[in-house]
């Protein structure tokens, strides 16, 4: 659509086409046989072909050290035909990635990243626990330090790749200290004795969760990445999860949009198009307005990265775009009658896939109260409010 007016660099735009030319040939006719959990090997086997999988990790690593923002291009591009294939791609960038490439020591960069790059190894995130994903000071996975060894023990949940990941970032208190300042990061082999998958869950979107179980897990003490007070450190690399995760769902809301276009010019009914009839131009004239902003409200957070981005404006990108996505390929099924609704049309994948935004990478109802405080803090009686300080 309308990534033109933007006036995107020369790269850009090649990078952007590329990754939609690839979508649209190859993503696009496969995407249906996603939906019972098949893993997109295929794919993302193609997007190292074109060097994506390492857009996020610098080039002394085999990366190509992309911002936040082109990365979020790229996964809006592949979200548009294919829900699992952009968050398998979403795992290769992620928060995950980006703890290694900002704070993991040297020698674990040079083994891991180039082998993320080319696509032979892969890397899981754990944070969420069975009985806390929002509630992040009551995580119980807790690591010992034992001299040069470390021992994690502990369940995570909801993981995605856990059946594909060589290698495990876990969010972990360390030696039992409580609260947020006590979390810090260490780095798991699946293969560490101890190591085990023991829940499988399939979602509607199509992909696979687990949950994980670290029992007594050993590990050398470097794989402990940050220790206690590294949980700052943590966010501002989730940061850019808040980013890229509304990317997916922008991207979503694009291609349902597109079909439903395609849809009502094609549909006859009552001897006309379904697209001869006001009220579902009017359907149409939201949902681009509504794809419209959200483009805006998450570009401009994208381009407030350095590296990471400015946590409030990508809570608030994050918000809207999330919502805004189910809005949008709720429509867009709507308008194809019974039909959307089956697995045949794209809009049904489409419209699963966006039912994942506001649960992941920052739920809505956290990052609303978050936005809120601060929009209370930042309040000046004298000054005016708050949102014209802008100017
Ligand atoms: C497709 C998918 C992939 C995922 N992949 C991963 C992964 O790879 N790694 C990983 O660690 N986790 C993953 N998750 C889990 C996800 O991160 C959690 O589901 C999410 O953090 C929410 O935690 P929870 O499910 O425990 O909800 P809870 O924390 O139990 O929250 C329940 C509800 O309360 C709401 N809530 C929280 N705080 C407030 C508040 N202050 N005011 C009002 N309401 C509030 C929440 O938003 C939610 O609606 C994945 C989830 C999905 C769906």
């Amino acid at each position: 659509m309308s990534t033109s007016r933007l006036q995107l660099s020369d790269e850009q735009r090649a990078l952007v086409g590329t990754v939609r030319e690839l979508a649209r040939d190859k993503f696009r006719d496969r995407a249906k046989k996603y939906l019972d959990g098949t893993y997109p090997w295929e794919n993302l086997r193609d997007l190292a072909g074109i060097g994506v999988l390492g857009m996020s990790i610098p080039e002394e690593y085999g990366g190509s050290n992309l911002a936040v923002f082109e990365t979020a291009l790229v996964l809006e591009e592949v979200a548009k035909v294919c829900y699992p294939t952009s968050m398998a791609l979403l795992g290769e960038v992620g928060v995950q990635v980006r703890v290694i490439s900002t704070y993991a020591p040297e020698s674990m960069k040079r083994d891991i990243l180039p082998k993320v790059c080319s696509g032979d190894a892969m890397l899981a995130i754990c944070m969420t626990e069975p009985h806390a994903g929002t509630d992040v000071p009551n995580y119980r996975v807790n690591t010992t330090l034992k001299g040069d060894r470390a021992v994690v023990k502990g369940v995570k949940t909801l993981i995605s790749r856990a059946d594909e990941a060589e290698w495990f970032v876990v969010f972990s208190r360390i030696d039992g200290t409580p609260g947020r300042d006590g979390i810090g990061c260490v780095l798991v082999n699946r293969n560490t004795p101890g190591f085990e998958v023991t829940a499988r869950y399939h979602t509607m979107g199509g992909e696979n969760l687990a949950e994980i179980q670290f029992n007594d897990c050993e590990v050398p003490i470097e794989n402990v990445i940050l220790r206690q007070g590294g949980f700052k450190k943590l966010l501002s690399a989730f940061n850019t999860q808040r980013c890229l995760n509304p990317s997916i769902s922008l991207g979503l809301a694009e291609g349902a949009f597109e079909e439903a276009i395609k849809y009502v010019r094609d549909r006859s009914i009552f001897g006309h198009p379904v697209a001869d009839f006001q009220g579902i131009r009017w359907k149409l004239a939201e949902m681009y307005r509504d794809i419209e902003a959200g483009r805006s409200l998450l570009y401009r957070a994208c381009l407030t990265a350095n590296p990471f981005p400015d946590p409030h404006e990508a809570a608030i990108a994050k918000m809207y775009v999330n919502e805004m996505a189910i809005r949008v390929t709720s429509e867009a099924l709507q308008v194809h009658g019974g039909y959307g609704f089956t697995d045949d049309y794209p809009v049904s994948r489409l419209y699963r896939g966006a039912r994942y935004g506001t649960l992941g990478g920052g739920a809505t109802e956290t990052l609303k109260d978050l936005v809120g405080k601060k929009l209370l803090s930042d309040f000046d009686p004298v000054d005016g409010f708050l949102g014209m300080k802008t100017f």
